[in-house]
């Protein structure tokens, strides 16, 4: 029996881990078979505190899991695939299933972050990290005075593009339609008056190209079909994401399970506590507005602190 699980190993679930290892509660974290979530994915993070000349992501990540271990928590690398939810207000045992194993804890952290969609086109997944982005708060830094489009209508393409003015020329935003989805409409007046955001509707980007980096996009005019290429230094995919929930909802029907809003984000209730007494959660998958690694692991790091407050109210 453990004290508790955490379902993910992004910067939230291995901060959790960290902080209730050290606590001494008896910590398993179920990490998945592609361990460390979104910043294995990354090159170059210049905006994690402590370390004043930038880190590598997967070696960020590797620092935190070694942390963990550290302490105590048991990492294992395995999937997690279903779990009863519907434990007793009392605290539990929830029983988890993982990687055909099965296992008890009396709370639980949920921490399975979100993945960023992508557009799928030849070229795009060759190149992240090296030119190819869908953070431009972290990214933007490297294209000063560089030439970048941002793919995508909504406001995070919006938002996305304003945060690349501060450092590149010029700002393309490519959109497939010939109207935004975008609904803030001060961001969009924003990036209208901008002097170096311009607009190329009715185009879907249909392979990035370059060999070690970026070079430019091959692009599709959706009303011609007519394909032409544009040189560019910076493709930041801002298209949507996809919050890593589906495993924890009520399906099938009749099932408890984890409460989620419209677009699958898993609901935050006080203190990070989600519809089940005694499951917390933490990280991407329950925030649709921040999205940074600093604020997931300062999540992981709160819903710890719930966690250990919890259990001991239960003693
Ligand atoms: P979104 O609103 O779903 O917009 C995604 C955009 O990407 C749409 O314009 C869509 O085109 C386009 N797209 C999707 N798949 C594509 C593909 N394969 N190829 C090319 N284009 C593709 O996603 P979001 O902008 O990330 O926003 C998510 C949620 O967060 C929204 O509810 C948004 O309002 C909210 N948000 C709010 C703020 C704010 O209020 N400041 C900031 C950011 C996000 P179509 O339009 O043709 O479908």
């Amino acid at each position: 029996m453990y004290d508790v699980i955490i379902i993910g190993s992004g910067p939230a679930g291995l901060t959790a881990g960290i902080y209730t290892a050290r606590a001494d509660l008896k910590t398993l974290i179920i990490a998945g078979t592609k361990w460390g979530g979104q910043l294995q994915l990354t090159t170059l993070i210049e905006n994690f505190p402590g370390f004043p000349t930038g880190i590598q992501g997967p070696e960020l990540m590797s620092n935190m899991r070694k942390q963990a271990e550290h302490f105590g928590a048991e990492v294992v690398d395995v999937d997690f695939s279903k779990g009863n939810f519907s434990a007793p207000p009392a605290g539990g045992p929830f029983k988890i299933t993982a990687g055909g194993k099965e296992y008890e804890s009396r709370a639980i952290i949920i921490a399975t972050g979100a993945d960023p969609k992508w557009l799928g086109v030849p070229g795009e997944k060759e190149l992240i990290g090296h030119g190819v982005s869908t953070c431009a708060p972290c990214d933007a830094f490297f294209f000063k005075g560089k030439s970048v489009i941002v793919v995508g209508g909504g406001n995070s393409a919006m938002e996305e593009a304003l945060t690349l003015t501060k450092f590149a020329n010029k700002v393309t935003v490519v959109h497939r339609r010939d109207k935004l989805r975008a609904t803030q409409v001060q961001l969009i007046d924003e990036c209208k008056k901008n002097p170096k955001i311009s607009f190329l509707l009715n185009t879907e980007v249909v392979e990035v190209l370059g060999d070690t980096s970026v070079k430019g996009v091959k692009i599709k005019d959706t009303k011609t079909n007519k394909i032409s290429e544009i040189p560019i230094d910076g493709i930041f995919v801002a298209v949507g994401r996809t919050p890593n929930s589906k495993v924890f909802q009520a399906v099938p029907a009749g099932r408890q399970g984890i409460d989620v809003d419209q677009l699958g984000y898993v609901k935050v209730f006080d203190h990070l506590k989600t519809n089940i007494e005694g499951v917390f959660v933490a990280g991407d998958v329950s925030d649709n507005y921040y999205q940074q690694a600093i604020v997931a692991a300062g999540c992981g790091g709160m819903a710890a602190l719930e966690v250990l407050n919890w259990l001991e109210d239960r003693k």
